[in-house]
């Protein structure tokens, strides 16, 4: 193991360790290395990106330590890719479907979406980051609409 300064794309110089004896591998990792960013600017981007996703899709501030705060809105805007990915699958099976029946399962999947998002402490979704966001998603849309159609059978 031996710990080699890098300097990246962004110009940042990194320490690695790169393990391995091999003086060819070693190159080529270096080399690698040398053409990506520095992790920080990744942070930094992944940041970027995920505060101007939270703010197209209008979502809350979060709470929590700038660090905190940095990591959970990374989560959460990968959770919310998630849920609308199945959203979006369930309104394509509707198409085709009656305008106001399409409309009531919009009302659904809103309120799906709108109580996943929710939480807006930031330790909350760095507990939940390794959950699956749409399966649980997809299981919560099939909970409401079994229990409406319980709900409307019992009228
Ligand atoms: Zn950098």
């Amino acid at each position: 193991m031996a710990k080699h300064n890098v300097t990246h794309k962004c110009g940042h110089v990194a320490q690695h360790d790169i393990k391995g004896g091999q003086p060819q591998l070693r190159e080529w990792k270096l080399n690698e290395l040398s053409q990506a960013i520095c992790w920080e600017c990744q942070k930094a981007n992944a940041t970027a990106a995920a505060t101007e996703q939270a703010v197209a899709a209008a979502l809350p501030e979060l709470a929590g330590t700038e660090k905190q705060v940095n990591w959970a809105m990374t989560i959460r805007s990968k959770a919310l890719a998630s849920i609308e990915g199945v959203i979006i699958g369930w309104a394509m099976r509707l198409d085709g479907q009656p305008q106001a029946q399409r409309d009531h399962f919009k009302t659904i999947t809103d309120s799906v979406k709108a109580a996943l998002l929710a939480p807006t402490n930031a330790q909350d979704w760095i507990n939940v980051r390794f959950e699956d966001f749409a399966a649980k998603t997809d299981e919560t849309i099939r909970e409401r609409l079994l229990a409406l159609r319980a709900a409307s059978k019992a009228k």
